[in-house]
């Protein structure tokens, strides 16, 4: 659903007038314009205009009585009761959620027991490697499959250049506390910058995409994804573990063994993309002929958040005490990366509804989280001095 032709939905008109350059929402793309002194007076008016069409926007919006989607978000029909059409089908589904649970933590640990029986497994240095950001879930991912599983884990951290402080440090501490291997690629930030910015209005993803996550997401995963996957063939390291949350993917892809075939067709769409949005920048992120060559078909995805118990409090229990500590900086949608803000805020204005509301709904949905609960994360204002700043370096200034 998204918007056509002039917007002014979320301006910073404080930020605009002190930094004297405005940017204006064209055809879907952000231009800047310098200011004058006519112009802030233009800008006054539409502080106004814009405050009250916010609130009446808010006032107005039809949200689903069950989760958390709103009317605007992506082929959602509401039944009398006002409950949505996503929720509804979820309610066919519900009785199996517990079944399938103990289905794929049993597969999962069938997957463990296969791994140790290879010929391999003694000369192997890692058996999974974790994309480790830092946030409470992927540390808490971390943990578990080191102490719980057992596992030679090897976290692997893309430093996107927007990560806090406070999550550079976590991500320290609960490596140290763990006594596990880490490894952190920091690719140069002139090129990230231009990537992400270049990502917010991106027409490459599918529908589907951008209804569980914004376009600078979208794009950080992908090179997250593709640099995990390279490293874990480069080491045969048969599996690859991430940190969603049970609302971010569905628990049959909690365990999924990567194919050749398929491996092919999703690179060959995440290159598409990459090129698309970073031109010859991608060239260090994609995969080369030589790593499917190298590509056993031994390798699983594996969401264990998944197919355990969810409980976010539990989870903060547990992370504090290898030294994990909350940042104060970021949204309150995540807790390591800076940039999501303004990702947040961008999609916001492009689609009109927020990029965390179907993993919150599936949390709501599940009974990981209360309604009232989900509605207060999703309304949460972001820093505006964490967004100014990450603007700023980003070159789009207050969005
Ligand atoms: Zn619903």
């Amino acid at each position: 659903m998204a918007k056509k032709g002039l917007t002014f939905q979320n301006l910073n008109l404080d930020g605009l007038v002190k930094s004297q350059v405005a940017i204006f929402f064209v055809c879907n793309r952000l231009i800047l314009i310098h200011a004058n002194s006519i112009f802030c007076e233009f800008c006054a008016f539409l502080r106004l205009h814009q405050s009250w069409k916010l609130v009446k926007e808010k006032s107005a919006m039809k949200i689903c009585t069950t989760c958390v989607l709103p009317e605007t978000f992506p082929g959602i029909e509401f039944d009398k009761s006002g409950v949505c059409n996503y929720c509804r089908k979820s309610f066919v589904r519900k009785t199996t959620a517990a079944e399938l649970k103990v289905k794929y933590r049993n597969k999962f640990l069938a997957l463990i027991a296969e791994i140790r029986e290879r010929d391999c497994y003694s000369e192997r240095p890692y058996d999974v490697i974790v994309a480790y950001s830092g946030g409470k879930d992927s540390s808490f991912t971390l943990k578990v499959l080191t102490l719980e599983f057992q596992l030679k884990v090897l976290a692997m951290t893309f430093n996107n250049a927007f990560l806090a402080p406070r999550a550079m440090e976590n991500i320290k501490n609960v490596c140290r506390s763990l006594d596990i291997d880490h490894l952190m690629v920091s690719p140069n930030q002139g090129m990230l910058t231009r990537t992400f910015r270049n990502s917010i209005y991106a027409d490459c993803y599918p529908p589907k995409a951008l209804q569980r996550a914004s376009a600078i997401c979208n794009v950080c995963m992908d090179l997250i994804k593709s640099l995990v996957l390279k490293t874990a063939i480069e080491m045969a390291i048969p599996l690859i573990s991430y940190g969603w949350s049970p609302g971010q993917i569905p628990i049959q892809s909690s365990v999924l063994r990567l194919n050749p075939a398929m491996l092919k067709q999703a690179q060959g769409a995440m290159k598409r993309c990459m090129q698309k949005i970073m031109g010859n920048d991608s060239v260090p992120f994609v995969l080369r002929e030589r790593h499917f060559d190298l590509f056993s078909g031994d390798t699983y995805n594996i969401c264990p958040l998944a197919f355990l118990d969810y409980d976010e409090q539990k989870i903060l229990n547990e992370i504090r005490v290898l030294g994990w500590v909350p940042p104060e900086d970021t949204d309150a949608n995540s807790s390591n990366c800076l940039l999501n803000a303004l990702a947040i805020k961008a999609h916001q204005e492009r689609f009109g509804f927020h990029p965390y509301a179907f993993e919150i709904a599936g949390l709501v949905r599940e009974g990981h989280m209360t309604r009232e609960a989900g509605l207060k994360r999703l309304s949460t204002p972001s820093d505006s001095k964490t967004l100014h700043s990450v603007a700023e370096k980003l070159g789009v200034l207050a969005v």
